[in-house]
């Protein structure tokens, strides 16, 4: 697998990048809108168009947006390549760009939209396929791009295109933003999500409350229990993220709601504790408890095939002049988990270096991309 004696590093010019990322990031693309979505998706096959890449649009499905395949110009369509993945939706509502997350540049920070979480990484993608057309120039692998259009969201209907397209790669690499000061991700925790439903009996508040069954009583109990299966030690946490119940302040409530966040790291069986989950005993006889969910996205660790495409991407960095590095497991998850989890070489955090993904700071560090670009394209023409 390593090659990278060659050693023709290519220049790139980071405005050029950042214009690119800007066209993108202007576009805004919350996950749930699959119109807006959709209206990245046109540029997005478009910009590939113009450099000859073959493309192919999946529609999208409940609400939102396609999901869009390409293949570089070159190489065999058949032969197991190299497979990226990037995400063009965001968690950022329609009119953020125009209110709290105003395209600006601050010295090495740029801000806007989504920028990190990951527009700039999926146009780094793009600008890399791009490079090669304009060099004449091809990779020993065939190349793939995979733009999913609700990442944020679980990627419920892209999950099997993304799995379909990693089974018929030997690389998969994520360009999910690097994390603290550039770095990238070999290990990710499996994510569970789970619906809980508790029905008591509503009754008068005042007149009757012997006669009522509180489900908020109930979920109150339900929350304690459920946050102790939380172990740091192992790596598990649950959090009940949001919670509900009741109709009116003088009723006892018949209905309440929760949703419910289960981490685990690749080392323990996931099942138990989703069981531990769905299994819910309620302390009121009288009350009754319905759970729904599992896990969405498994657990991976850095195996031998990890291992092996980090050293070589380590030394793509080094012949750039960077040091990479891997973060320790994170509770983030991402669509790298599908791929790994099926035994497929997985590199994630590849993007951008910046902060701040979800928030009000989201930005992106200029300064990263040009060397994160000449990382990717240095993989691109060594990986085989
Ligand atoms: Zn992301």
């Amino acid at each position: 697998m390593t090659d990278t004696t060659r050693s023709n590093l290519p220049t790139f010019d980071g405005e050029e990048i950042l214009a690119g990322i800007r066209r993108w990031v202007e576009i805004e693309t919350p996950s749930h809108d699959g119109a807006a979505v959709n209206r990245l998706v046109d540029m997005v096959e478009r910009d590939l168009a113009r450099i000859g890449a073959h493309t192919n649009r999946i529609p999208g499905r409940d609400g939102y947006g396609d999901v869009l395949e390409a293949r570089a110009p070159w190489g065999k369509e058949d032969e197991p390549g190299i497979l990226i993945l990037g995400h063009l939706d965001t968690v950022h509502p329609v009119g953020s760009l125009a209110t709290t997350h105003v395209f600006r540049r601050d010295g090495d920070a740029v801000f806007g939209p989504g920028i990190y979480d990951m527009k700039a990484g999926s146009y780094m993608a793009y600008y890399a396929l791009q490079h090669f057309v304009r060099q004449g120039r091809t990779t020993p692998l065939p190349v793939r791009v995979l733009y999913v259009p609700e990442e944020e969201v679980g990627s419920p209907t892209s999950r099997a295109a993304i799995e379909a397209a990693a089974r018929k790669s030997k690389y998969v690499l994520v360009m999910e933003p690097a994390r603290d000061g550039g770095k990238c991700v070999t290990a990710r925790k499996g994510w569970g999500r789970f619906d809980m439903t508790i029905t008591g009996r509503a009754s008068h508040a005042g007149s009757r409350p012997q006669d009522g069954r509180s489900a908020v009583r109930e979920l109150a109990h339900q929350i304690l229990d459920l946050e102790a299966i939380t172990n740091f030690d192992v790596g598990v946490t649950v959090v009940v993220g949001t919670a509900q119940g009741g109709s009116a302040p003088n009723v006892v409530p018949a209905e309440a709601h929760a949703t419910i966040d289960l981490r685990v790291p690749p080392t323990v069986d996931a099942d138990t504790y989703v069981r531990r989950i769905l299994d819910r005993k309620p302390r009121d006889a009288d009350c009754s408890i319905t759970v729904t969910g599992g896990i969405n996205r498994p657990a991976y660790g850095k195996n031998a095939g990890i291992a092996a495409l980090f050293e070589h991407a380590k030394a793509c960095a080094a012949e750039v002049g960077f040091v990479l590095e891997d973060t320790p497991l994170t509770g983030g998850v991402s669509d790298g988990n599908f791929p790994a989890a099926l035994g497929i070489p997985t590199l994630d955090g590849l993007g951008a270096d910046g902060r701040g993904a979800h928030a009000l700071d989201e930005q992106i560090t200029f300064s990263s991309l040009v060397p994160h670009v000449q990382l990717l394209v240095r993989m691109l023409e060594t990986l085989r």
